[in-house]
């Protein structure tokens, strides 16, 4: 009993939501294929398997201090999917934590490489969610990958939102101390995005903080905002934490959060993601001397 035209509007509605689930739907079984298909997590990539970029990350002096490594996928059919799509999905089907298993365990391989081949990658940022962060054993896992890899644990660093903290202070701090006794770095990821208090700041024993880059983009001709990265900044150094502004794309930028006192800058100014084969070649232009894109 719809009146004809609403159920012309409601079936176009329903059709369009049918297609945005059935495309979750078979994307959340593709990807627990490309898993499957990953297994072991050192396998050689194959077709429309996951693979890991990595994206550098510039000090103050110009010089590599470190890379993230962010998720790559590309399906054979649906071609290259976002990481904003599909880690929500990996966390809905539960593949979450075998998809960072697998991100961590890479990445520690490669960066062992590229030590044992003479190439100092710095620190090596890997991405844990929420959601991992809660799956037991979770720091004899880390250990596990370190001492298989032979990756040094200091130069293993591991980015989290500040979600994490959400309702769950006393369960994530032993957690936190554990994978800090294991010589870890912790970084807290997209800050300021978060709407949780400030408190679970100095609660939690993290090494370096990352600046939203939705504030860095704004900030520049913005005194307001611009206030904002300062105030932050100032309050990550009271605290001794490594200040990273993410999101880099503009000289001017790169300017202010210099002049701010940031220590660290990630973005496209610098450089994309990259796959794990550009990364010597990369790591070699920015060693000591001059680095490319950083004149200034
Ligand atoms: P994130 O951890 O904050 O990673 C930084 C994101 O910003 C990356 O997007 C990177 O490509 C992008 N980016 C870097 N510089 C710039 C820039 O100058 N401008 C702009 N517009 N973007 C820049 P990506 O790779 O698409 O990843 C998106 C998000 O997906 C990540 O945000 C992270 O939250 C999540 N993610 C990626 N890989 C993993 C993973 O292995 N595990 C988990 N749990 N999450 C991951
Ligand atoms: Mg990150
Ligand atoms: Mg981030
Ligand atoms: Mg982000």
């Amino acid at each position: 009993d719809v009146k004809q035209g609403a159920k012309g509007t409601l079936g176009i509605y329903q059709e369009r939501l049918t297609r945005a689930a059935q495309r979750r739907l078979s994307l959340g079984l593709r990807l627990r294929e490309a898993l499957e298909r990953q297994m072991p997590e050192d396998a050689p990539p194959r077709d429309g398997a996951l693979s890991v970029a990595y994206q550098p990350q510039i000090g103050r002096d110009g010089r590599l201090y470190g890379l993230e490594a962010l998720a790559r996928w590309t399906d054979p059919e649906l071609g290259q999917i976002s990481p904003a799509e599909f880690i929500p999905l990996a966390e809905d089907h539960g593949l979450i934590d075998r998809l960072g298993r697998f991100m961590l365990r890479r990445a520690c391989r490669d960066g062992a490489g590229w030590l044992a081949a003479g190439l100092d990658p710095g620190r090596i940022s890997v991405n844990v969610s929420a959601l991992q962060m809660r799956t037991p054993g979770l720091e004899r896992r880390v250990a596990r990958v370190l001492k298989e890899t032979g990756f040094p644990p200091r130069a293993l660093q591991l980015e989290l939102t500040e979600t994490v903290f959400l309702g769950r202070e006393s369960e994530v701090l032993p957690i936190f101390e554990k994978l800090k006794a294991l010589g870890v770095r912790l970084a807290v990821d997209d800050f300021g995005t978060g709407y949780s208090s400030l408190s679970f700041l100095p609660q939690l024993p993290w090494d370096t903080l990352k600046i939203d880059r939705s504030f860095v983009a704004l900030a520049v001709g913005d005194p307001r905002r611009r206030a904002l990265v300062t105030s932050i900044t100032a309050m990550a150094k009271g605290l001794d934490l490594t200040v990273i502004a993410e999101g880099v794309e503009a000289p001017e930028q790169h300017v202010m959060l210099q002049e701010i006192g940031c220590d660290v800058f990630q973005g496209f100014l610098f450089a994309r993601p990259m796959p794990s084969n550009a990364v010597p070649a990369f790591c070699a232009g920015i060693g000591p001397g001059d680095p490319p894109a950083l004149a200034r």
